[in-house]
């Protein structure tokens, strides 16, 4: 869900005592790079392009490579080489992910937990252990985040397609999602383009809108390809009701239909 774009640092600490009273303190966002520094391996176990952690369980791994296997091969060969780990801890401070780790004092800061979360540059996903005791919810969040990094790799093209669909559906006031991470984006678009600053700019809404709305709405559209791509590739496996799918059923075919032709390309299957 999370999507942090910036390389860990990879010297940090400094070896002397007085350097330290030169070093300026590090921010929120490197320090959470860092923290997946203790994660990362050496490609062991191939599952296709994605390689798993060592520290899987057999029983975690039979889970995942599950999962992995029922992949269309259109979809895989989209996907470049990336690794797959698990933490014990995801907490977010900040809109930052730390691994194993809260750095603030649980009074000072608000932090919240997060099922996944997706290192594009670095090319891996790093899941929180609990999701293995959610069979279908662990498949689903996993192919939420392989789409994040099919969605980069589309082009311009075919990633212009799908957010045309999303700004039909916002033109025609389609209420709902397939999934709590675009769903949450979709309202807070919503929210704001009806305060007064809003509405003047919701009557041109998308030519000329401001740079820090252009950029919400592109974490929308990637987080609604994403959940519509998990919808998709869940297939049977699929559950018929979940309380993150609130799309309507007319919508879900469109969406259905729209994914699947710009990544598979070919026809969805029927919902
Ligand atoms: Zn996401």
């Amino acid at each position: 869900m999370l999507n942090p774009g910036v390389k860990p640092r990879q010297t940090i600490f400094p070896c002397r005592p007085q350097m330290l009273m030169h070093t300026p303190p590090l921010t929120i966002r490197k320090r959470a790079k860092a923290t997946l520094r203790q994660l990362r391996f050496h490609p062991v176990t191939d599952a296709g392009p994605v390689f798993l952690s060592p520290r899987f369980s057999r029983a975690q791994r039979r889970e995942l490579m599950f999962w992995i296997s029922r992949l269309p091969s259109a979809f895989l060969r989209r996907l470049p080489p990336l690794k797959l780990a698990s933490a014990d801890q995801l907490t977010v401070v900040r809109s930052s992910v730390f691994i194993n780790e809260n750095p603030l004092p649980q009074n000072r800061s608000p932090v919240e937990p997060t099922h996944a979360v997706s290192f594009i540059p670095e090319r891996y996903i790093v899941l929180d252990v609990e999701l293995f005791r959610r069979r279908v919810e662990a498949g689903r969040i996993l192919y939420h985040e392989l789409c994040h990094f099919i969605w980069p790799r589309l082009g311009n093209p075919r990633r212009l397609i799908f957010e045309t669909l999303n700004l039909h559906e916002f033109r025609r006031g389609v209420r709902g999602e397939l999934g709590y991470s675009s769903e949450w984006r979709k309202l807070d678009l919503l929210a704001k383009s009806r305060t007064p600053a809003g509405a003047h700019r919701n009557a041109k809404f998308f030519p000329g809108i401001s740079a820090s709305m252009r950029r919400r709405w592109l974490e929308y559209v990637c987080e609604s390809f994403c959940d519509t791509g998990a919808f998709v590739l869940l297939g049977s496996e699929r559950r018929r009701i979940h309380s993150e799918y609130t799309l309507s059923l007319m919508a879900r075919k469109r969406r259905t239909r729209q994914w699947s032709e710009i990544v598979l390309g070919c026809e969805a299957e029927r919902l």
